[in-house]
Formats: C-alpha cells, sequence, structure tokens
C-alpha cells in the first residue's frame, strides 16, 4: 500500500470489525479495501455496542480529519452516534442501518442506500402471503433489535385500511394473540390468518426477528420442538455463516435481503464519496454531500432516504449449509464472534509504533485505548528529546536503531515526526566516562558521527552552558528533537493505512488462561474482546489494568516530569543537553509554542501520581526548575530570563530504569511493552519493532 496517510482525504468507517456481528463488517472492510485508492479509509471497530459507536463519534469530531463517516451498521449505534456528527455537520452515509426514522432531524447531513425496517415488514409479509401461507406467527430473538423489529411486523398488518374483511391478524408468537388488527390490503388478499404461535401447532409460518445469531438460536428451539413449517427470518440473516448456525432446516426457510445484496448497497455508497472525493480531495460538510448525490447510482429524497422504487426487499430461501462448515465457522467465529491476530493496548507514541509495525506484516491489529481527548498519556507531555547515546548499553542499542529506523533518516529532510536538528550534548561525570567511550565508538561503528569533548572545548564552544563537575561530553551533531504528539499519529495512521483498526475504549483486564489459544481483553465500555497475542503499551496506565504479570505495584511507579521553556540571550546557540551529573535536562525550541526559548527540565520526586498532563506550571514549579537548572545554565538565575510556558506529565518507572520489552513469560501471549522511566520517546521506533516480532511471534506460536 502507498504511503498516502498524508495526502489523501480521510473518511471514517465505522462498523463491528470483531464480536459476534463482525460478518456484517466484512462488507465495510471489504468496500474500504477496494476504493482505498483516493481515500484514505480508517476504520473504527464499534463492536456493534451503542456507546462505543457514540464514543467513536465523539473521536472522530474531535479530531476532525475525516471528510465524512461511512457507517455505522448497527441501528441502535448509528442513533447514538448520529446526532454527534450533525451538531458537527459531518456527512454520513448509511449503506446497512435500516432502522425507520434515523434520518429525522439529520439536517440535511445524511445519505441512507438501503431500505428500511418498516418496507421489510410490509414486504415480508406479502411474501409470506404469496408463499401460499395462510397463518403466520412473528415471534423475535429477545434483543431489543429483534422486539422493535417484530413490532414493527405487527404494524405493518395495522397499516392499511381499517376494515379487511378477511378478518386476518397478526400476533406476537412469544404470547397468547392479543389485539387481533386488520392486515394491509397487499397482505389480506387472499387473507393471511396470523395467530398465537405457542399454541398454533397448525402455523404453517414463522417470522423470525432480530441478529442472526439469535434468530437461528429461535429456529433451532423451534425446530427441536417439533415445528415443521415455513420460517421467514428477517435481514440480519442474511450473511453466509446464518446458514450454519441454523443448521439444516426441517421445512423451508427464507431470508430478507435487500434487493441486489448488502455488499451492492455498500459499494455503492463507497463509491460515490470516493468520487466525490477523487474530483476534489477539498470538499466538506454540504458541498461534499452534494457530490456524492450527483455520482450515486440512485436517487434520494430531501431528507436523504433512497427514493422510493429504487431499493427494496427480496426473500431468498436460506441455503441449506455444507455438513462440514459448521464446526469450522464456528472455531473461527469463537465464543464471542470474531478475534483479531494482536491487540494494541495503548495509542501512545510505543504503542502506535507497535500497531504499525504488525499491520505492515499483514496482522489483523485493532489499536485499543481511550480516545475521549484527554491527553492523560506521557507522549502528549513528551519534550522529544532524540539522540543515538544511552549510558546503558541495552537503551543504547534502542536507541540507535531507532536512529537508523526514523530520526537519521528524518534528519537529512523534513521529516514526518517534526525531528529538529540542533545537536546533542550528554554531559559525563567520572563514573559515566567508560560508558561514553563505549558509547562514541558504537555510534560511530553504526556510522552515527558522535565524539567526546572535554570540558575546555565545552566551554569555549558553549558559553551558555556550565562545565562544573563536568568529566567530559558526548557530542553527536545530528542529534536533535522531534515532536513526539506527531510522531505517534504519524505511526498510527500508518497503522491504519495498512488496515489497523481502531477501538476506542479502556481495558479493565486481560483474560489469558494458561494453553489458551487467545486471550480476552475486557473493555469499559463493551464487552470482551478476543486477539491471539496482545502488546500492553498502556504507559502509566499499566498497573491498572487485571490480568497481567505487571498488574498493581508489579508495573512500577509513577512519576511526574516538568520542565518549563525559558528565554535569554545567553542561551542562543545551545545545543540539546542531558546532565548526567545532576539529572537536569533541555533543548533549544525552534518552532511552534515558545519558539526561541530554551526548554529546562529538572528532576521532581513526585510518585504515585495518577496518568495524565498540563500546558502549565506554577510559580513554584519554575523556581524549583530555575534554581536547580542555574547550576548548568547560569543564565537562568537572572531575573531578566522570561518563563515563556511550560508542560508536565507522568511517565512509568522501573526499579533498574529499563523497559518491560517483550513476553511477560515464556509462553505468554501477553508482549510487555512499558516503563520507560521518562526516556522512551527516543527509543520509540524501535521498541515498537521489537514488541511487533514478539506478538508476531506469539501468532507463530499458534
Ligand atoms: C513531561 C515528559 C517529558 C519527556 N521527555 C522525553 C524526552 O525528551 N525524550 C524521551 O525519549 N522521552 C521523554 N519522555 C518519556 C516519553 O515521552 C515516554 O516514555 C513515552 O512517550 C511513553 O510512550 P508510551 O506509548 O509507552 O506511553 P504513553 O504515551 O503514556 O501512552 C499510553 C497509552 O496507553 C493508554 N492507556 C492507558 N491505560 C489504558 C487502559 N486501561 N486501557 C487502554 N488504554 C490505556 C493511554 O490512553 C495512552 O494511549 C518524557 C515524558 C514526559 C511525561
Amino acid at each position: 500500500m502507498p504511503e498516502v496517510a498524508e495526502v489523501l482525504p480521510r473518511g471514517a468507517v465505522v462498523g463491528p470489525f470483531s464480536g459476534p456481528r463482525a460478518v456484517w463488517g466484512e462488507h465495510l472492510e471489504r468496500a474500504a479495501e477496494r476504493y482505498g485508492t483516493a481515500v484514505n479509509w480508517e476504520l473504527y471497530d464499534d463492536r456493534g455496542e451503542a456507546e462505543t459507536a457514540r464514543q467513536i463519534a465523539e473521536a472522530v469530531v474531535a479530531e476532525g480529519r475525516h471528510a465524512l463517516v461511512v457507517g455505522h451498521f448497527n441501528s441502535a449505534g448509528a442513533a447514538a452516534a448520529l446526532p454527534v456528527y450533525r451538531a458537527a455537520g459531518l456527512p454520513v452515509l448509511l449503506p446497512l442501518a435500516t432502522t425507520p426514522g434515523l434520518l429525522a432531524d439529520s439536517a440535511g447531513t445524511l445519505l441512507r442506500w438501503c431500505p428500511d425496517d418498516r418496507a421489510q415488514a410490509v414486504d415480508l409479509l406479502a411474501a409470506v402471503r404469496d408463499a401460499g401461507h395462510t397463518r403466520v406467527a412473528v415471534t423475535h430473538d429477545g434483543s431489543a433489535y429483534g422486539e422493535r423489529l417484530a413490532q414493527l411486523v405487527r404494524d405493518a398488518s395495522r397499516l392499511a385500511r381499517p376494515a379487511v374483511p378477511s378478518g386476518a391478524v397478526v400476533s406476537d408468537g412469544s404470547g397468547p394473540a392479543t389485539g387481533a388488527v386488520p392486515v394491509p390490503a397487499a397482505l389480506a388478499e387472499p387473507s393471511l390468518d396470523v395467530v398465537d404461535a405457542p399454541s398454533g401447532r397448525d402455523v404453517t409460518a414463522l417470522v423470525v426477528c432480530g441478529t442472526h445469531v439469535g434468530a437461528a438460536r429461535v429456529g433451532r428451539e423451534w425446530r427441536a420442538a417439533g415445528f415443521t413449517g415455513a420460517f421467514w427470518f428477517t435481514d440480519d440473516c442474511a450473511v453466509d455463516e446464518f446458514a450454519e448456525l441454523l443448521g439444516a432446516p426441517s421445512g423451508a426457510a427464507s431470508v430478507a435481503r435487500m434487493r441486489g445484496g448488502p455488499e451492492a448497497h455498500v459499494d455503492a455508497a463507497f463509491a460515490a464519496a470516493t468520487a466525490a472525493l477523487a474530483e476534489d480531495p477539498g470538499r466538506t460538510g454540504r458541498t461534499l454531500l452534494a457530490a456524492v448525490r450527483a455520482h450515486a447510482d440512485r436517487g434520494f429524497t430531501a431528507s436523504g432516504e433512497p427514493e422510493a422504487g429504487s431499493v427494496g426487499w427480496d426473500f431468498v430461501p436460506v441455503p441449506v449449509p455444507a455438513a462440514a462448515e459448521a464446526p469450522n465457522r464456528a472455531r473461527a467465529g469463537g465464543r464471542h464472534g470474531r478475534a483479531y491476530d494482536v491487540i494494541v493496548v495503548g495509542a501512545g507514541v510505543v504503542g502506535s509504533a507497535t500497531a504499525s509495525a504488525l499491520a505492515r506484516h499483514g496482522a489483523r491489529v485493532a489499536l485499543v485505548a481511550p480516545m475521549d481527548g484527554r491527553q492523560d498519556h506521557a507522549t502528549a507531555w513528551s519534550g522529544g528529546l532524540v539522540r543515538s547515546f544511552e549510558a546503558d548499553p541495552y537503551l543504547r542499542g534502542l536507541a540507535l536503531r531507532s536512529h537508523r529506523l526514523a530520526w537519521g533518516p528524518a534528519a537529512l529532510a523534513p521529516g514526518p515526526y517534526g525531528f529538529m536538528t540542533t545537536g546533542s550534548l550528554v554531559l559525563c561525570g567520572d563514573a559515566d566516562l567508560e560508558q561514553a567511550e563505549k558509547g562514541v565508538a558504537e555510534l560511530n561503528g553504526a556510522g552515527v558521527p558522535a565524539e567526546l569533548l572535554d570540558p575546555g572545548v565545552l566551554g569555549a564552544r558553549f558559553p551558555g552552558l556550565s562545565v562544573d563537575g563536568v568529566t567530559a561530553a558526548v557530542w553527536e551533531p545530528e542529534a536533535g528533537y522531534a515532536d513526539p504528539p506527531r510522531t505517534a499519529r504519524v505511526y498510527r495512521d500508518r497503522a491504519l493505512a495498512h488496515g489497523a483498526r481502531l477501538l476506542p475504549a479502556r481495558v479493565r483486564e486481560l483474560d489469558a488462561p494458561p494453553g489458551a489459544d487467545r486471550v480476552r481483553v475486557l473493555l469499559e465500555p463493551g464487552g470482551p474482546v478476543e486477539a491471539r497475542a496482545v502488546v500492553l503499551a498502556a504507559g502509566g496506565g499499566t498497573g491498572e489494568i487485571a490480568g497481567h504479570r505487571l498488574s498493581g505495584a508489579d508495573a512500577g511507579r509513577t512519576k511526574s516530569i516538568r520542565y518549563g521553556f525559558f528565554h535569554h540571550p545567553a542561551a542562543a546557540g545551545l545545543p540539546t543537553v542531558v546532565d548526567m551529573v545532576s539529572g537536569v535536562w533541555g533543548r533549544p525550541q525552534l518552532y511552534g509554542e515558545a519558539a526561541g526559548g530554551y526548554m529546562a527540565g529538572r528532576p521532581v520526586d513526585e510518585w504515585d501520581v495518577p496518568p495524565g498532563g498540563l500546558a502549565t506550571l506554577t510559580d513554584e514549579h519554575v523556581a524549583y526548575i530555575r534554581t536547580g537548572a542555574a547550576a548548568r545554565w547560569p543564565w537562568l538565575a537572572d531575573p531578566a530570563t522570561r518563563f515563556l510556558g511550560g508542560r508536565q506529565g507522568v511517565d512509568l518507572y522501573t526499579p533498574h530504569s529499563r523497559p518491560h520489552l517483550g513476553r511477560e513469560h515464556p509462553d505468554s501471549r501477553i508482549v510487555l511493552a512499558t516503563g520507560w522511566s521518562g526516556a522512551g520517546f527516543k527509543t520509540a521506533p524501535a521498541a515498537g519493532e521489537l514488541a511487533a516480532a514478539e506478538a508476531l511471534d506469539v501468532l507463530g506460536d499458534g
């Protein structure tokens, strides 16, 4: 797939891509792939859950990056999400949502491509009658959706002439027939007699309303109870696996199906949207919707419903399943429906880099994190200092690999990560000298320019820096800093461009019984979602997730990190500095907020704080930084030095300052990528690569 993320217009595709409803999401997935050349379609998994759907709508609107939305599939989800899109003026194409009335109050921002359930109910009863049945009952699968649909079928009988001489009635098969009502003329000629199903052994047809899994269950129950008449299932059952779930019917079984098949409606919506955006990628809102109408293969009413006659319902036989298929399908779907290959928990820079690497390898990936706009992750507040030298050989390996993967190439051009070359100094004391010498040799061996500078050279070259207590410094002329939120976004976009799904939710628990071939990931909101492997990149949130080795205090401890931006002429020309002697760090701020200032940070001793961050510091914080960091940058003590602004965030620290990176134990399906101890940005590209390799290894194990 081309690197399209930066240039193409974006469309959000929302549907159930995992869980029991995922078979419907496959229509959207296939179309997104087919029409992915002119539009960058990004897939959001609502799992068919209304609350998740609403959260997705809020995340999509908050991001403000999408020209339009295709989906939602699930009508309850659509009802929850549509007001959010409407308020933002974001166009929505509904290819599969059939609930009547969804477009009321849509203010012309929606187009529905499929027929609705009211028409389905009327057409279904007519088809039952046309098939020669004279007695029919209506039942449902117990879901709110099925119940609503059954009510529509009952209502359909009340639509037409008040007095139909046939006396035909429609009743709810789940209870005694009360309030018999006349049926429309179309249904009453010849008469259609609908009786109370439980007692009506002589019923020749049963209408079953509901989801495909639930309706199949009801069908099996009726058959087991001796029903030999014809089944009529509503449209959710028009999917391949329904026949397998139902098993061989003892009588005829028919299913309602959008005329032309659901895939045709999905395809038509994607085709028109793609054509409209290909013609003018800058189109948005009503202008875009007008262009979609112009490119559509059908007409729409002013409110956005398909024009009468352009869509409709067919009733087709449920195929007899091949005997061997049912168990296979059941295994593929599992108890909770379709699973992911890998779920990556956390969408900071590490999780996003991991998801990108996995998706590029063709794994079916979901990136799960709360996407409610709260910036409660370290990446949002990170200072972004980047270099290849680290005193710890293990971290140095990761930093060097990251240089090769990301920072080195980015330094050669205005790269995607907002990388700025400033040069970097790591100031070393006597105790650090040995690793400094080794490190410089390693960097040079890997083609990264680096040298050891003695204090005399340092003092002469950087007059704004005090060299007290410094034995030597590792100088990397090509190092600098990058933009952490932007970097995470770039990785996330790459993951999405390669087919990863976003699942906005908080993970409460991982359930990975020994020997099981899947991990159950318990979400809030929503039910469980399953994957063959999980990468835990939840930063400061790691300990709050139950069911893995780092639950609770074993994760390490969270700690605050703060820095300010200061302006003083003596800071001009200073490079990025990390001081291993005193612990302070700093860098020039070359663009954006506080441009022209110099960042200075000083470690604080505030532990076990909740994840989060702020774009402000108190006077006390500022004074603390100035006082401590003035030993290295004496101009900070000058009252003329202006404070330009500051940030604070939280990261997860491990006792040994080394991350948890790798499987939590050799047989586990959980891969850890957390505990970066205030230094995980520069190594994130390599961390993501390694975590992805471990997860692929888990998949390779079966
Ligand atoms: C102020 C500050 C300055 C820093 N400066 C530097 C620097 O200059 N150079 C450097 O290399 N490093 C720096 N760091 C460290 C670096 O930014 C972090 O180590 C790195 O960003 C961690 O990335 P991450 O993806 O592991 O975690 P995070 O960015 O914290 O992301 C964690 C993700 O997990 C999600 N999550 C949490 N709990 C749950 C849950 N229950 N369910 C689902 N999702 C969950 C969060 O929403 C988030 O998406 C700094 C850190 C801070 C705070």
